[in-house]
């Protein structure tokens, strides 16, 4: 009887132990994932996005512009599918489009596609309206129409292509440094290198690089998904590239041939690449953050398991009233062309009868994996504060990893928080006048931000 409790207890064991490995097992490959990679460089001379000064059509290219989609499901087929792009802008035009689309197409809703892009200033101009802003040439104005629509349905085709070659896979995440963001509100350019040596640099900066490794069950990369909170503007040339993303892109694929390296941005709105204007700070910086993407994947890794969940929502903001039309009328006489081309079309509007809307849906979308990483995009060109406060508000020693990406879904603009907003600038209101919105936002847009994202991360637990 006794000999009987014990041959019982040690199957018992054996058998719990089994369960237990076979469970570790199968949580930590408990993924999905396919990628994909399409090459986006425009054909011949193309109009450029990103600096309104720019007075001539691209000459050239450095290096191929991409777009990358990964395609990941869960053991109950949740699915989500991130696409990364070495693009100035995802607009909403062309954000909402792309979601439509692939929603008929593969049932994919848009709460579970998420659209991001680097934000290089040496890739094509995509926003149709800058045709009369920047006088782009009947002839450029006429390709940029065109690449738009070739490239709504490559990034169509391109989340089919990462769905379907989708294999078990396990996803483990890990997190490095890099330093070359510097807050540009709070430091002169010219200044920088100076103050580093010092260690005088201020304003608030995220230098954390969030990696997520994807891997099949042999353990070959698929994918590496890496972020960076900086704006991509090294270069200011004529020539194409995918700026100091693009360059970190290359290297790591350069020492992973196998593997797919997708950038996200993150809220990089107020922060530069510094120094910078010149080719050598391209390799340099895009060298730096490739390093610690490899510091990273040779660090300790968290293994992430669990299911999948999103939500998406619209913060809904508000922009303060335009000027007065007598004031616009003095605008239209500026010597300044951006402050004439805007007060001539808030008078055309008026004009026409139409009011200018001072509403605007922000999305915000909160993806969840399992218990160990949580994923907030948000829209726009949203200042570094965003990312701070998100982590601060939700790390917790027990809780998922934090990453915070920005420029994702829909780059209207600048994102600014209430800080930067009251400090005014080109981030507070000043670009304004680049856009047809009618006034700098209002003070509740921060609080409409945090709001919404509070709901998605609440939905997403
Ligand atoms: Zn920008």
């Amino acid at each position: 009887m006794l000999n009987n409790h014990y041959a019982l207890r040690y199957i018992t064991l054996i058998l719990w132990l089994l369960i237990g490995v076979t469970s570790i097992g199968m949580a930590a490959e408990s993924w999905r994932a396919g990628v994909a990679r399409t090459k986006i460089t425009p054909n011949g001379p193309y109009w450029m996005g990103g600096y309104a000064s720019r007075t001539r059509p691209s000459e050239g290219t450095l290096q191929d512009l991409y777009a990358k989609a990964i395609a990941i499901d869960d053991t109950d087929g949740s699915r989500v599918v991130i696409v990364t792009s070495d693009l100035l802008v995802i607009n909403r035009e062309l954000g909402e489009a792309v979601k439509q689309r692939v929603f008929e197409k593969y049932k994919l809703p848009a709460s579970r596609l998420l659209l991001n892009c680097s934000h290089t200033h040496c890739g094509p101009e995509l926003r149709l309206y800058r045709e009369s802003l920047h006088n782009i040439p009947p002839e450029f104005a006429r390709r940029m129409h065109e690449y738009v629509k070739r490239l709504e349905n490559q990034l169509v085709d391109l989340v089919g292509k990462a769905i379907a070659t989708q294999v078990p896979a396990r996803l483990d995440f890990s997190q490095q440094k890099a330093s070359f963001a510097v807050n540009r509100r709070n430091n002169r350019a010219a200044d920088v290198s100076r103050l580093r040596k010092e260690g005088k640099l201020i304003g608030p900066v995220d230098h954390s690089v969030p990696v997520l490794k994807v891997a099949d069950r042999k353990g070959r990369m698929l994918a590496i998904l890496f972020g960076y909170a900086c704006h991509n503007t090294v270069m200011s040339f004529y020539q194409t590239s995918g700026d100091y993303a693009g360059f970190a892109q290359q290297y790591i694929e350069e020492k992973h041939p196998e593997t797919i390296a997708m950038f996200v941005m993150g809220a990089g709105g107020d922060q530069n690449p510094l120094p910078r204007r010149e080719v050598k700070y391209l390799h340099e910086h895009g060298r730096a953050l490739a390093d610690a993407v490899e510091a990273a994947l040779a660090g300790k890794q968290r293994s992430v398991t669990g299911s999948l969940r999103t939500a998406l929502a619209k913060a809904p903001l508000e922009f303060q009233p335009h000027a007065d039309r007598e004031t616009l009328e003095k605008q239209a006489k500026s010597t300044n062309k951006y402050e004439r081309w805007k007060a001539n079309y808030l008078l055309g509007e008026l004009n026409a009868g139409r009011t200018v809307s001072r509403k605007y849906g922000l999305p915000v979308q909160a993806i969840r994996f399992g218990d160990d990483l949580l994923l907030v995009a948000i829209g726009g060109e949203c200042v570094v504060d965003y990312s701070l406060r998100t982590k601060t508000q939700y790390s917790s020693a027990d809780g998922p990893a934090i990453w915070v990406a920005g420029y994702s879904n829909d780059v209207f603009g600048y994102l600014p928080t209430l800080r930067v907003l009251k400090e005014g600038g080109y981030e507070g209101g000043g670009h304004m006048v680049y856009t047809k919105f009618p006034g700098p936002f209002t003070k509740t847009v921060e609080k409409r931000v945090f709001e919404t994202i509070e709901r998605l991360v609440e939905e997403v637990k």
